[in-house]
């Protein structure tokens, strides 16, 4: 099977061990930016986005590296960090701030990986569309899966981190503080 380099030329096929036979990689183009999409959805495990607020929003990884990789994006289709406006540098920064806590309750990790990719030669998947990585990390969680593989072996589906993630989110929300 020939993998659209194109769409998606940075991320892991993924396994998701509850559903190994169930494995699709989407090979569909989708329609413009997934981000854009995304700001457009309702949150909900389809859609994969998880908090929403007027300037900024969390989306799981579709293909995560880790349980609880989430993406934080500005909702502003923007591709460059330094043209993002005094006022969503903020609401970036804490939401930023506000998510790590959330996965620290959550998943109690023992570390984070976390930055952003810009440009395709620096490895974005979607360099477009500002994206910042949180990975959950624990003792011993690499694998060689990854390095052989080019697959990664990930213990949760999306929904079942759009479960554990989503009301943490939605307290957030409410609080509207971001
Ligand atoms: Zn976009």
């Amino acid at each position: 099977m020939k993998i659209n380099e194109d769409i998606w030329p940075d991320e892991r096929a993924v396994l998701e061990s509850p559903h190994r036979l169930e494995y699709v990689r989407r090979l569909v183009k989708p329609k413009g930016c997934v981000f854009c999409s995304a700001s457009k959805a309702k949150a909900s495990a389809e859609s994969l986005v998880i908090f929403k607020s007027q300037s900024m929003m969390v989306v799981l990884n579709k293909y995560p590296y880790n349980n609880g990789h989430i993406l934080v994006t500005p909702r502003r289709h923007v591709a460059d960090f330094e043209k993002l406006t005094e006022k969503e540098l903020r609401a970036f920064t804490q939401l930023v701030k506000e998510s790590l806590k959330i996965l620290k309750k959550v998943y109690s990790p023992d570390g984070f990986n976390m930055g952003m990719n810009l440009g395709k030669v620096a490895g974005a998947g979607i360099p477009a569309h500002l994206h910042h990585h949180i990975i959950p990390r624990w003792g011993g969680d690499t694998n060689f899966f990854p390095l052989i593989g080019k697959t990664k072996l990930v213990v949760e589906t999306s929904e079942q981190s759009y479960n554990q993630l989503r009301p943490y989110f939605a307290k957030l929300e409410k609080k509207g503080v971001i």
